[in-house]
């Protein structure tokens, strides 16, 4: 109260301003309890996965499978025989308690050890006959990510991969340098010998001389029956951690020293735990111009899309309209699955904790 006036009897300014003090406190508590529901709100959405889901894996074995009547029962037999040891083996790992990034680890390294698909041995071979390797891992955690390409003795370029991840600060690691830090790591190298099959070798002479004989357009971008299976896995771990990886020969009659979307992060691969985690397989060039793989996660941080929605716009819209060939496999943080595809087919396979397993090739 102010000097000079008479007891007892407010001054009009007092009436207001004692109020608002009050109103303003009040105001800051509300606004304080606010931000803790909020925060509170957020913890528990992002401890959902790790609550509820469990464990998921999805693995991949390329695009480039042939037309169904051309697939003997015999060799799809084989091939989902390997797509399920590369489950088995992720599996061992996420069952206990491993991490999603060693899980994509276990079950690539199964597929780049199996001369079926286009990764490790029995890579498709570049003009000059030769494997040269692609492959990248990324840890949706905190967005590390590690990669090699055009390596040309890394038994296992996943390794490598991971191994570019975890031991240096760099992402990619390239040619001759490449191979030279896998065996400083002391990672098993093989000689060009190893990778190659002779269905591969076949292969190459005949689109050689298709392409002497004008029977087929010398660009080899457009030579897309010719893949037959990069491969990729993504997972989701008990802790709530995503993971992607992908591994590949590439394009079969490439150019040396072509690297295709399998070693470029974004583009074949891309993890991140806020989103999901997507690997890709097809048309390397189309996922590199389309940033493919981050593109899927863009949609769901940026538009609040769906896992599923936002798969379908990158591979089934964009991808499309571009004229690539394309599928990928992608898993969000809630263990969502979607694997869409523009080609007849794709070697797929996913096993998650509930005991769901799944092994597919044609069926939509
Ligand atoms: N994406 C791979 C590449 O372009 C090929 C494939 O998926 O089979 O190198």
């Amino acid at each position: 109260m102010s000097r000079g006036q008479p007891a007892g009897v407010p001054r009009v300014t007092e009436l207001r301003v004692a109020p608002l003090h009050q109103m303003m406190k009040t105001w800051i508590v509300v606004g304080r309890l606010f931000s803790l529901m909020v925060l509170t709100l957020n913890q528990a959405v992002a401890a959902e996965p790790q609550a509820s889901t469990g464990w998921v894996l999805v693995i991949h074995g390329g695009v480039g499978v042939p037309s169904k009547n051309e697939l003997p029962p015999a060799k799809e037999a084989a091939y989902r025989q390997a797509l399920g040891e590369a489950l088995q083996a992720g599996q061992a790992v996420l069952s206990t308690n491993g991490t999603s990034l060693d899980a994509v680890v276990a079950a690539i390294k199964i597929m780049e050890d199996s001369p079926l698909f286009n990764a490790g041995k029995g890579a498709a071979l570049n003009h000059e006959g030769v494997a040269e390797l692609d492959a990248s891992i990324m840890d949706g955690t905190h967005l590390q990510s590690g990669a090699v390409a055009a390596v040309r003795q890394i038994k296992n370029p996943i390794e490598a991969a991971r191994r570019v991840m975890d031991n240096t600060s760099h992402v990619l690691l390239v040619g001759p340098g490449a191979d030279a830090f896998a065996r400083q790591q002391g990672l098993p190298l093989m000689p060009p010998e190893y990778f190659i099959i002779e269905q591969r070798r076949r292969q190459l002479e005949q689109i050689q001389s298709e392409v002497k004989a004008k029977k087929r357009a010398d660009n080899w971008v457009t030579r897309v029956a010719d893949r037959v299976g990069t491969v990729g896995a993504v997972a989701l771990d008990k802790h709530g951690n995503l993971a992607a990886g992908t591994s590949t020969g590439g394009l079969a009659d490439k150019l040396p020293g072509r690297v295709g979307d399998s070693a470029i992060i974004g583009a074949g691969t891309y993890a991140n735990n806020a989103t999901c985690a997507v690997s890709g397989t097809g048309q390397g060039e189309y996922f590199i111009r389309a940033s493919a793989a981050r593109d899927v996660a863009a949609l769901m941080e940026y538009r609040g899309m769906s896992l599923a929605d936002a798969a379908e716009t990158v591979v089934m819209k964009k991808l499309t309209t571009m004229k690539a060939e394309a599928g990928i496999i992608a898993l969000d943080r809630k263990g969502n699955i979607t694997t869409p595809y523009n080609t007849e087919g794709m070697f797929r396979g996913s096993v998650r904790e509930d005991g769901q397993r799944n092994i597919a090739i044609y069926e939509k």
